[in-house]
């Protein structure tokens, strides 16, 4: 569906909610913060919901306080949800429980479903759901001010892995290229992101590093974090964003992998390839999902009962 049925959405209802998937990344909340900031100026009202808490490293998003958790006293009225950088409901969790039966706008850059009676903006070709929200203020004559090029850029960056990632396209460099103009700033973003790490968080890298194997003839490279050394390090599942690329940087590595045990007997993965390996494919089968070149799921059983069982599935997926 085209761009033109979102703007005229956006702007022939009043009330929004906003929500976007578990583990909220940096597209995801740069994204809801920018299009509810776009909306507030068109008078709109807007509510802001998460499953989670967002990670503390994205504290310094303009307006990150207007994201609230979903409680059981959660009670708002409102036109329209939007749904951004997650193909479907089961993926935004208690927030679903929101949706009744008001408009549905899917704004995503995964591979998905068309939904029934819903809006569907869903361009896998571009890098972020940022690159597509840029293109929607555009379309809707708002200006990108300092704070919108701030989280849209925030969104781009991360998704992109700072512009190294598969994704990245001339599009992602020329939309981030602009939105310097606009008044994001490069490094100051990256320093946040990149150069704000706890000691602690350090020390939990280094364990899970000694845990780093290689498989295949080097072509797959697993990583274990177990609730243990959580505990050791007193650090949190959020610590561990990025570590996914440690195994993928090993010179043979065709496809990382990342298995934390977030529970007792559940290991949430996830899975990193070059244009070798479909690891959407490999997340699906575990009922799982995400991009091409990034995906995730949980298994549900020990680190290594989930270690054995991905590692079969990639061996497959690197056959094919
Ligand atoms: P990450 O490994 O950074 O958590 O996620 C990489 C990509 O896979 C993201 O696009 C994310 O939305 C998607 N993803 C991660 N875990 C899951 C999951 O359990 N289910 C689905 N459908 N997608 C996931
Ligand atoms: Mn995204």
């Amino acid at each position: 569906m085209s761009r033109n049925a979102v703007t005229k959405a956006l702007q022939e209802h009043n009330s929004f909610l906003i929500v976007t998937h578990i583990n909220p990344d940096g597209d995801a909340l740069g994204c809801q913060l920018a299009l509810a900031k776009v909306l507030k100026r068109l008078k709109k009202t807007v509510y802001l919901f998460s499953e989670d808490k967002p990670p503390a490293m994205y504290d310094f998003l303009p307006g990150i306080d207007k994201i609230k958790v979903v409680t059981d006293e959660t009670n708002i009225k409102f036109d329209a949800a939007v749904i951004i950088d997650c193909p479907s409901l089961d993926r935004i969790g208690r927030a679903s429980e929101l949706i009744t039966n008001q408009l549905k706008v899917y704004i995503d850059h995964h591979p998905g479903p068309k939904h029934k009676k819903s809006i569907n903006l869903r361009d896998s070709k571009s890098s972020s759901c940022a690159e597509i929200i840029y293109d929607l203020c555009l379309k809707m004559n708002q200006k990108i001010d300092k704070t919108i090029a701030t989280l849209l850029y925030v969104g781009i960056a991360t998704d992109t892995g700072f512009f190294r990632h598969p994704n990245t396209t001339s599009a992602s460099l020329l939309v981030a290229g602009n939105l310097l103009d606009a008044g994001a700033n490069a490094h100051e973003v990256s320093k946040k992101i990149n150069q704000n790490y706890s000691l602690k968080r350090m020390q939990l890298l280094g364990l899970a590093l000694k845990n780093l194997k290689l498989y295949n003839n080097g072509e797959i490279a697993t990583m274990l974090v177990s609730l243990n050394m959580f505990k050791k390090t007193k650090t949190l599942p959020e610590d561990t964003e990025e570590f996914v690329n440690f195994p993928k940087s090993v010179k043979s590595v065709k496809v990382a992998v990342l298995i934390r045990e977030i529970a007792k007997g559940k290991s949430k993965i996830s899975l990193r390839s070059d244009k070798a390996v479909d690891v959407n494919l490999i997340a699906a089968a575990f009922g799982g999902g995400g991009h091409k070149q990034a995906s995730g799921c949980v298994i549900k059983g020990s680190l290594k009962y989930a270690e054995k069982r991905i590692l079969v599935q990639i061996k497959k997926g690197l056959k094919k």
